[in-house]
């Protein structure tokens, strides 16, 4: 059944964030669970955060569905890293995939459309597998945090988020890792021995599909080295820029 904040009368979103804003990773994911279950899952690209949120809710005995967003252009060392992390935790990682291969992709578009056309590759490969599957859900629950860019430093705790514009579809983003700095993230990943990206030991920040991610210098931000020369920073999963292709 489709999410609807009116299901939900006792829960004011706005208070319920500022509460978030003092609370513990740990209390915000138990409240999370006690309130949603299995309507609530895990989105991550393997980023730093979402490996944090992983290991607490799995530490917590937390049965958050875990899934990530495969377009068929990682980097070999991200399929490797998605595999350790599932035997690591003992948990099973659902792939969503495009309704094309790159190759049917090329076929379509054109060859190589993240270099002709970035928006409406992220849109094909990222935004409509994302839609399908939050279509299903009541929480995202996401590792966006504010330092990360200037567009990502309003992020609230909680949110409702319009995720599918055309069809006026909401539910809730939960963003638990809001308030978090990079350091604290890789102190609790070193010291939790939580497997990562063996790219972000060869000076990679921020990790997405290999066309559109380069290494970026030691005094860039946390995303730079993501969609070089274009005026680009989100493929639009965080933005939803209308996926009416
Ligand atoms: S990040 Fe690049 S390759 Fe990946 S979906 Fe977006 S444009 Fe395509």
């Amino acid at each position: 059944m489709p999410f609807s904040l009116s299901d939900h009368p006792d829960l004011d979103v706005r208070a319920q964030a500022a509460v978030f804003e003092t609370a513990s990773l740990a209390d915000v994911l138990v409240w999370t669970w006690e309130k949603f279950g299995v309507r609530a899952a895990i989105g991550t690209s393997f980023q730093g955060s979402g490996l944090v949120i992983i290991d607490q809710a799995v530490k917590l005995g937390l049965g958050f569905p875990v899934f990530t967003l495969d377009t068929g252009l990682l980097f070999p060392e991200t399929y490797e890293l998605k595999s350790r992390l599932e035997r690591h935790f003992g948990i099973v990682i659902e792939a969503m995939h495009p309704e094309q291969t790159v190759e049917e992709q090329a076929g379509t578009y054109g060859p190589e459309l993240w270099r002709s056309n970035p928006d409406t590759c992220c849109a094909m490969r990222k935004v409509l597998p994302l839609q399908k599957k939050l279509a299903g859900l009541d929480v995202w629950i996401t590792g966006v945090r504010r330092n990360q860019s200037d567009g990502r430093a309003t992020t609230q705790m909680l949110e409702l988020y319009e995720f599918d514009k055309l069809r006026a579809r909401h539910l809730l983003k939960l963003n638990p890792m809001a308030t978090w700095s990079r350091e604290a993230i890789w102190d609790h990943i070193k010291r939790e021995g939580i497997p990562y990206n063996a790219l972000h030991d060869r000076g990679y920040h921020s990790i997405g599909c290999w066309p559109c991610t380069k290494l970026a210098g030691s005094g860039e931000g946390e995303r730079a080295g993501r969609w070089e020369g274009f005026d680009k920073t989100e493929c639009g999963i965080h933005t939803f820029m209308g996926a009416n292709i």
